[in-house]
């Protein structure tokens, strides 16, 4: 370990590894380039937003038999979010990052120049990379600003460093391609949770709750700055607001709420759960941030609504209602092994493939930790394997996999402590009735087409009947 007074307040700046470069006092925020023993200031660095992370600077915990701590941060921002990368300093002296994107881990070490890389500028999600004879998907492709960094980092950053990066999974695999420095740096390692990590020194659910005051002086309150109703917010959570009343967008991942795009006039939406519930779900206090409205293109009753809950060091949750009854939403950091036209496999499981879809926002209204736009569109694909349903949602920059669990509306009241309406059992939904009817289409005519072919066709009035009787439900 290396330790140098801060030039500018005197302070002890340590670099514990060799390999950093750059350190951020973290008295005075001044940004300090060491080159030999040499300490040089060039400048203040922003201090990073307070998020939700769990991690801090000086969390420890083991991966793969040896002891890490961690030593730096950067926060990334792109156009639909942010995330921050830790920056961890292994017993052994190696190094790697911990990314933390919306309560999601993967952890990486850099194994230099990528060779076989495509150019950043050809790389669409959901296409493959075939690296250690495994074919990955890419899952994003992000052109991010460096917002603000601490601790100490093994590269320069500063205002307007710009990341250029792409990520790619395999099952739990993770690879990162970084074109930040012009020649693409590969880093390979895989998804991880805080649990597994053995991580210790995180930041408890009270810190981060107060560790708000985000937007200076405001207290998780502040009036839309379109039409001045207030929006009550958890400060360091969102990325955006969307005002209920007007449905300005609001950006709040800066140091000031500002308002982007346009104050709309939607129809009104009376949503079966508001925004500002809580749910009790295994004693755990979760809060209703954000909800929004989909619908699924060329389909008469395909809207869904999406419910978006929080917990300070749970993270996010997902509830979907629609037609067919409520689903619990688990976004995958683990991804299928493979996918094509047919079947997706997950975990040595296969899911056999549904339907594909497109859907867009027609509403929304509250907290995001992603910037939500009324008209975004999504492509999905659906697999199933016994009632669990695998989506994949593909936008022009993002592909995620989730897995959707049904859940009973008795379930939901129950975790909202208010009664939903339920949906008739699940059975009687018009779509259920359509679906029974084909069934017994078929059996009727596998049934009943040798009694025609062979006894001649003076039956087939019965037969018709009988399809009318199956269909009138359905109609
Ligand atoms: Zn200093
Ligand atoms: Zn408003």
């Amino acid at each position: 370990m290396y330790t140098a007074a801060c030039p500018s307040c005197g302070a002890p700046v340590s670099f514990r590894s060799a390999a950093s470069v750059m350190a951020v006092c973290e008295y005075c925020q001044s940004t300090l380039l060491r080159n030999a023993d040499e300490i040089k200031d060039i400048g203040k660095m922003s201090s990073a937003l307070e998020d939700y992370s769990r991690i801090q600077i000086g969390t420890s915990g083991q991966y793969q038999g040896q002891g890490f701590n961690v030593v730096g941060r950067i926060q990334l921002r792109y156009d639909a979010g942010f995330w921050n990368e830790w920056y961890l300093f292994f017993d052994d002296g190696s190094a790697a990052w911990l990314a933390d994107a919306s309560g999601q881990y993967m952890l990486t070490k850099s194994l230099g120049a990528a060779v076989d890389a495509p150019a950043f500028a050809n790389i669409q999600p959901d296409m493959a990379y075939l690296y250690d004879k495994r074919s990955y998907a890419f899952s994003d492709v992000r052109t991010a600003q460096c917002v603000s960094g601490a601790g100490e980092l093994p590269f320069t950053v500063g205002k307007g460093y710009v990341a250029k990066v792409v990520d790619a999974r395999h099952a739990a695999r993770f690879i990162t391609l970084d074109y930040s420095q012009g020649a693409p740096e590969l880093f390979v390692g895989e998804a991880v949770n805080l649990a597994d990590l053995k991580c210790q020194l995180l930041r408890s659910d009270d810190q981060i709750t107060e560790s708000a005051g985000r937007l200076a002086g405001k207290n998780n309150v502040l009036d839309c700055p379109s039409c001045a109703s207030p929006l009550k917010y958890i400060a360091g959570m969102a990325m955006q607001l969307v005002c209920p009343a007007c449905h300005m967008e609001v950006d709040c991942a800066g140091d000031k709420a500002i308002a982007i795009g346009k104050a709309r006039q939607l129809e009104a939406f009376h949503s079966t759960l508001q925004l500002g519930d809580t749910a009790t779900i295994e004693n755990k206090k979760w809060l209703l941030i954000g909800l929004m409205r989909c619908s699924e293109e060329g389909e008469v009753d395909g809207d869904w609504t999406e419910y978006l809950l929080y917990h300070a060091s749970l993270g996010f949750m997902w509830l979907v209602e629609s037609q067919q009854g409520w689903d619990q939403i688990e976004v995958l950091n683990q991804w299928p092994e493979m996918h094509n036209a047919a079947q997706a496999m997950l975990n040595g499981k296969k899911y056999r493939k549904l339907f594909d879809y497109n859907a867009h926002v027609t509403y929304a209204a509250g907290a995001f930790n992603w910037r939500v736009h009324v008209g975004d569109k999504t492509a999905f694909t659906d697999y199933d394997l016994n009632g669990v349903r695998l989506s994949k949602e593909r936008s022009p920059s993002e592909v995620t996999w989730s897995r959707a669990k049904r859940i009973s509306s008795e379930l939901v009241g129950q975790w909202f402590a208010k009664p939903i309406a339920s949906f008739a059992s699940g059975d009687a939904s018009p779509s259920s009735i359509k679906s029974l009817a084909i069934m017994f289409t078929a059996l009727l005519m596998v049934i009943n087409l040798p009694l025609l072919i062979f006894n001649g066709f003076g039956g087939i009035w019965l037969l018709f009947f009988a399809l009318v009787l199956v269909w009138l439900p359905a109609r």
